[in-house]
């Protein structure tokens, strides 16, 4: 049988000093048995030749605190935080980047000399995604969803650019708060709405969809917008990662839409985690490759 990853050998370490210390990465969140970033992250480590690994850990809420200081103790050089960990984890940290700051949640942090920063790396995956399709400076922007994707996307959206931001959500006070956030601390134009089932897209350059809706074991969900009022000319842009042809993005291209799935978000969010981690630019085309092997895309 062939294995699924082979493990870096000792002789590909930058470090002959220290032929057999791996720098050691990894994720926290739960559930975290479907998360496929190990592998990606993985065969970007293999192919830069680096002696580096990444572990994929389940960590539950009450358990976040340890796991936080037991990476720090053994001198990981950083891990990644995802559900339900990314707003939580910020007080057992030393220092936020500006985008962490403005943004509210990490989801990356940093272990340089047991200081622990934290960095958010989704909006700028996003933004990078975005812009080998379409760039965002003077667009106008609908983003469905008030949460930690939203935000992250929201606020660096409006920092590259973008002329006016709408939020749409169930809660309008979320929608409003998203808002506000993102006016003060960037200058861009924005407003808020309430989501009302089946109602119609607002116009817009952009669509992106912030929410979980369509995401992996309800691959076949899709958000409660009229999708026949889409506009063919607006840019549909997905956060959901599995399955990467999600409803959302097969609807939008029926309607002859451009699309953006959430394969390229993962990718990109991941590169300025490795060069944080690392200090080496991996190439997204072999995470990609990974992430399309695994989802037989
Ligand atoms: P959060 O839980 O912080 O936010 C989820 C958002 O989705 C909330 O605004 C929630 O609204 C909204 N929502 C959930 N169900 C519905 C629904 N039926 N109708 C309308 N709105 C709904 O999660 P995150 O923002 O962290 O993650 C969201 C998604 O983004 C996940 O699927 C995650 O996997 C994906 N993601 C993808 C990344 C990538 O690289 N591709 C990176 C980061 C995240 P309410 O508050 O009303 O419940």
């Amino acid at each position: 049988m062939t294995p699924m990853s082979s493990p870096l050998h000792p002789s590909e370490t930058t470090n002959p000093d220290q032929p057999f210390l791996s720098l050691i990465t990894g994720s926290f969140s739960t559930p975290a048995g479907g998360n496929p970033t190990v592998a990606m992250v993985e065969a970007a480590y293999r192919d830069l030749g680096l002696a580096a690994r990444y572990v994929n850990c389940e960590v539950s809420t009450s358990a976040l605190a340890d796991a936080v200081r037991g990476a720090a103790a053994m001198g990981w050089a950083g891990f990644n935080c995802s559900l339900p960990h990314k707003v939580a984890v910020i007080e057992h940290l030393d220092d936020l980047s500006p985008a962490a700051r403005i943004i509210g949640a990490v989801n990356c942090v940093v272990i340089r000399h047991g200081r622990l920063t934290g960095e958010n790396t989704d909006g700028k995956g996003f933004v990078e995604a975005l812009r080998r399709a379409q760039d965002p400076a003077g667009a106008s922007m609908v983003v469905l969803g008030a949460g930690g994707a939203a935000r992250a996307i929201a606020v660096e959206s409006a920092l590259a650019g973008a002329a006016t931001v709408t939020i749409v959500a169930r809660h309008l006070a979320a929608a409003s708060a998203l808002a506000h956030r993102v006016a003060e601390q960037t200058g861009a134009a924005t407003s808020a709405l309430p989501w009302e089932p089946g109602m119609p897209v607002p116009a817009a350059d952009i669509l992106v969809n912030a929410t979980s809706v369509g995401m992996h074991p309800d691959g076949e969900a899709v958000v409660d917008i009229d999708l026949d009022s889409l506009d063919p000319a607006t840019l549909v842009a997905d956060v959901i990662a599995n399955p990467p042809r999600s409803r959302l993005i097969r609807e939008a291209e029926l309607r002859g839409c451009r699309t953006i799935d959430g394969l390229g978000m993962l990718v990109a969010q991941a590169v300025v985690a490795i060069e944080l981690w690392t200090g080496c630019t991996p190439d997204p085309a072999v995470m990609r490759t990974e992430l399309e092997r695994i989802f037989s895309v």
